[in-house]
């Protein structure tokens, strides 16, 4: 199969409005946030559920041609760059929120999926999900978990992999797989670790059961100043072995410090105190 059989193919399984080929399209998915590596892919197709992936998926390993996914495009080591001529897979359209339940404290969702929109859904109800790295606003759950990302909080709560209770893969053939369970342990190997945080180089995620975590019942910030980074990173140690977890913490050197103070005194000198 040619690439231009490969891609009518691909326009069968997800529609026309989907598959992009033209340059100037092409060049919005060039790199994802490591912007000093590119790669302009040869097409670029935004699926819309688990069986379309399977196609898409099949067709291009028949075809012999490099399958990559992109989330939201925010991540930082090149792992969305698409390989030149390849076909880039978008998962922008498998946004949705499928199910939640606070019973078992677990959500389902598509990779697609916003990872503040699920926080700012279950918030309101007491829960919310965990993992926070920085670019939350803008960054996916199945990125996420391509990546095993983490933020402040993880310091406390975990990676993205300690939030995976189960998932839906399609392998580079088309085979689908399910890992995990929505319930207690699943029966036999747990496979889950070996595909988070794998960059998107053993399968696609389709779906994903994440964990919910409850609110916690207060939150204080204290600041504290230091001589020195290295007293400052034995008082980490120090408090994490007196047994008191905190659910964030941030080393701020001088700069930052003054550079925070200043946008915070102009800001209260033009009224805003949000
Ligand atoms: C300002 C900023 C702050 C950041 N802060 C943090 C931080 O605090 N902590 C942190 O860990 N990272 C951080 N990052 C990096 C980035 O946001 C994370 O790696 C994030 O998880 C990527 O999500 P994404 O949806 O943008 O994925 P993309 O960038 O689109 O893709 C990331 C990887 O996941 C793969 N992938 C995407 N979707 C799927 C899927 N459905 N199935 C299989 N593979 C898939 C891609 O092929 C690629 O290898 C930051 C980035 C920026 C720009």
């Amino acid at each position: 199969m040619n690439f231009s059989d490969l891609v009518e193919k691909l326009t069968a399984v997800v529609g026309e409005e989907f598959v992009h080929t033209a340059p100037e399209a092409l060049r919005t998915y060039d790199c994802d946030a490591l912007t000093i590596y590119k790669g302009t892919p040869g097409a670029v197709v935004i699926p819309g559920s688990t069986e379309e992936i399977r196609q898409i998926a099949r067709l291009c390993h028949e075809a012999k041609v490099p399958l990559i996914a992109r989330g939201a495009g925010t991540c930082l080591s090149g792992g969305a760059t698409p390989a030149p001529g390849g076909v880039l897979l978008v998962t922008m359209r498998m946004n949705r929120i499928l199910e939640i339940d606070y019973e078992n404290l677990i959500a389902r969702v598509q990779p697609g999926v916003i990872n503040l929109h699920l926080s700012n859904e279950t918030r309101p109800h007491g829960f919310h999900y965990a993992p926070d790295p920085s670019s939350q606003m803008a960054c996916t759950i199945g990125g996420n978990a391509a990546e095993n990302s983490g933020g402040a909080h993880c310091l406390k709560y975990g990676m993205t992999t300690n939030h995976i209770q189960a998932m839906t893969v399609v392998l580079s053939n088309g085979e689908i797989l399910h890992l995990g369970s929505d319930g207690d342990e699943a029966p036999g190997l747990d496979l889950r670790g070996i595909f988070v945080g794998s960059e998107g180089t053993f399968a696609l995620m389709t779906e994903l059961t994440v964990r919910l975590t409850p609110n916690p019942e207060g939150v204080r910030t204290m600041l504290t100043t230091f001589a020195s980074v290295g007293d400052a990173c034995q008082t980490v140690s120090d408090v994490i072995a007196a047994g008191a977890v905190p659910a964030a913490m941030e080393l701020m050197d001088r700069y930052t410090v003054e550079a925070i103070e200043k946008v915070m005194t102009r800001d209260l000198k033009r009224g805003n105190t949000s």
